[in-house]
């Protein structure tokens, strides 16, 4: 297959860096962090060591695919030989313009530069660079291993070809693609989030308790999850950041994120990450109970 470069060594960025050199790619995974780099070749070791728990892998596969991983902290060296460059860094638009600057200067002329942004503009990202018509967006879904979609944005400029052959890498690595346009929130987080915003709201107006609205999700509309659980596991400051992103991008009020988020991101209520959110979490544990504001 190709070269392909991941930066950011994340939560996202190792799953990618994963799928990829166990498809057969030679991978660079960069990070400007090198305990991220470290962390994230250990999370991959032990990820593909579940899948051969499973069953469906095999030491010699699990150590093949590490061989084709190699980490790096030099953006400019680590994308030189790149055919796709997946970036994951983490999400602030300054960051990701920069990235895609220097990108652009040190990855091959042909190399396709995508980004696995949530809510960043595409075609904000692809004008920095002197190549808009190679840049996209790969938005692949957490835990990057397990989830099947990928949803490919094109930005304004986006080519056919460049399209086409991100939807064919995609589905090399065993992911099902499909093809979005580049307008806020995409179509993933344009649904969710409204969702996700109006379970809060639901909370905030005490039509329901915190365990009634997951329930009532759950059982009645076969999610997995509810949505205030998901929303504490996506991080109650990314639904935040990406609510604004709608509601500024598309200026229509119904999009006007629930103050009572506003409220919980202030205070540092953050959600799983932060060990409170609408639930709190114990760190080791897997129990979790409804947050004592809540009860
Ligand atoms: P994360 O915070 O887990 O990881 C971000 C990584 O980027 C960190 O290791 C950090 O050191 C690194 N980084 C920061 N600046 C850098 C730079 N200049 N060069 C190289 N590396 C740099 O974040 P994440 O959750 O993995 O998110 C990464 C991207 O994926 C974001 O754009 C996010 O919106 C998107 N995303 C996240 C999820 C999710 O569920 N976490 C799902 C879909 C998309």
């Amino acid at each position: 297959m190709k070269h392909v470069s991941v930066i950011g060594a994340g939560t996202m960025g190792n799953g990618i860096a994963h799928v990829f050199a166990q498809a057969g790619s030679q991978v660079t995974l960069i990070d400007v962090s090198s305990e991220a780099l470290d962390r994230a070749l250990a999370t991959i070791a032990k990820n593909l060591d579940r899948q051969i728990n499973k069953g469906a892998l095999t030491e010699d596969e699990k150590a093949a695919t590490l061989g084709r991983l190699v980490p790096s902290t030099d953006l400019a060296s680590g994308v030189a030989q790149a055919d796709l460059v997946v970036e994951a860094a983490t999400e602030r638009v300054d960051l990701k313009l920069d990235i895609f600057r220097q990108m652009d200067a040190a990855a091959p002329a042909g190399a396709i530069l995508a980004t696995n942004t949530s809510s960043i503009s595409i075609t904000a990202i692809a004008a920095v660079t002197n190549r808009p018509e190679h840049v996209i967006g790969m938005h692949f879904m957490n835990p990057v291993p397990v989830m099947k979609l990928v949803e490919v944005i094109r930005g304004y400029a986006t080519s056919d070809e460049v399209t086409e052959q991100v939807m064919a890498w995609s589905r090399d690595l065993g992911k099902i693609p499909v093809e979005v346009n580049d307008y806020p929130g995409f179509v993933a987080n344009r649904i969710l989030m409204p969702m996700i915003n109006e379970a809060i709201i639901t909370l905030h107006e005490g039509v329901a308790t915190v365990d009634a609205i997951d329930e009532v999700m759950k059982l009645g509309m076969a999610h997995p999850m509810g949505p205030l659980l998901l929303a504490d596991f996506i991080g109650l400051d990314v639904c935040l950041s990406i609510l604004r992103v709608l509601h500024d991008g598309l200026g229509n009020p119904k999009y006007a994120p629930c103050p009572l988020l506003v409220n919980m991101v202030t205070a540092g209520k953050l959600g799983r990450k932060s060990g409170e959110g609408f639930y709190v979490y114990t760190p080791g544990s897997k129990d979790v109970e409804v947050a004592p504001t809540f009860r």
